[in-house]
């Protein structure tokens, strides 16, 4: 058993409650590999932003569990030797499908896990969050639960149809599970490919879909259930087109992907939104900026000289999610 608290690590409950009452969000970004975390820590600790560094189970298998602990240990002490004093980082898991993945992280050292339930009836989707939320709770590890359904495919996590949150469900969920934090669903949905074509309209001039606009009246809706309970929204990358645009221009192929606009996200985290989930759009960076490198280097063969640029890209992309979209900076 590690105590997070060790590692240097912070879990949700004060961040959260200085992000609503400062309408602001707090980014939450995947991470797997060394240097999508440095890229990460440097962007929070520049900007002095509280941030939560995301494992999904698939993140777990890919990289190791033990080695992405340690990672992200690395990542406090790598914090204050960028200057930031006290640093405000989460270790969340992302999308736990079990109390057994969800008990095996707060065991191992993380401050924060999501326990994914909301493919199960009502009930089922309450029992497994309370028994995650009084083991999570004996050690002081908060807990995001679910309920709706997102679309999209975000590793194991996937659906077809997104069902938005019924805000007549919030309040009795909330207190018969006792979670810290509720992921609902409102129109955003995981992955590249937000939304088929057929969801959207066509901008006339760039040929680019425009997606259909977030469910804000859910939003207000559960807001109005739950006043100044933590909400937050999976799914939120905006999928920068000038990624895109490269990627396809250098040989990739992502037809038609597209995102949540980020006048819609900046909206969302003034509100009782305070985590805002983004892993595709770094995903994106990085893709982009290998395949610059290697076009326009093509005896390049040193992955320095390709995951650096990449990592670059990210660190650019973080700090304008913070600074520009979450309004995150300085808060820590
Ligand atoms: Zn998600």
């Amino acid at each position: 058993m590690v105590s997070y608290k060790e590692l240097g690590l912070v879990n949700t409950r004060e961040m959260f409650a200085k992000a609503i009452k400062g309408g602001y969000a707090i980014p939450a970004f995947n991470f797997n590999n060394m240097e999508q975390l440095q890229a990460i820590i440097k962007a929070a600790a520049e900007t002095k932003s509280p941030v939560i560094l995301q494992v999904s189970k698939g993140a777990r298998n890919y990289a190791n569990q033990t080695l992405l602990r340690y990672m992200a240990q690395g990542a406090v002490e790598y914090a204050k030797e960028l200057g930031w004093e006290k640093p405000q980082i989460v270790l969340h898991l992302d999308h736990g499908d079990s109390f057994e993945l969800c008990k095996s992280c707060v065991d191992f050292g993380f401050s924060s896990v999501m326990i994914d339930a909301s493919s199960l009836p009502y009930e089922e989707n309450i029992a497994l969050t309370k028994k995650v939320v009084e083991y999570a709770h004996k050690y002081d590890v908060t807990v995001e639960a679910e309920l709706g359904v997102l679309a999209g495919v975000e590793d194991e996590v996937s659906s077809a149809v997104s069902h938005y949150t019924k805000p007549e469900e919030v309040v009795d969920f909330a207190t018969r599970s006792g979670c810290d934090s509720l992921a609902i669903s409102i129109g955003t949905s995981h992955g590249a490919y937000k939304f088929t074509p057929e969801q959207c309209t066509r901008d006339p001039k760039t040929g680019k879909l425009v997606p259909p606009p977030l469910a804000f009246d859910v939003l207000d809706a559960v807001m109005e259930q739950l006043p100044g309970f933590p909400i937050v929204l999976h799914g939120s990358s905006s999928v920068p087109q000038e990624y895109v645009d490269m990627i396809n221009s250098l040989g990739g192929k992502l037809p038609d992907a597209i995102g949540i606009p980020e006048e819609q996200l900046r909206k969302a985290a003034k509100s009782a939104v305070c985590k805002i989930n983004i892993d595709s759009d770094s995903r994106l960076a990085f893709t982009a900026a290998v395949r610059k490198v290697l076009t326009e280097k093509p005896g390049e063969f040193d992955p320095r000289k390709y995951c650096g640029v990449a990592r670059d890209f990210m660190e650019d992309l973080y700090k304008h999610k913070i600074i520009d979209v979450l309004g995150s900076d300085g808060k820590a």
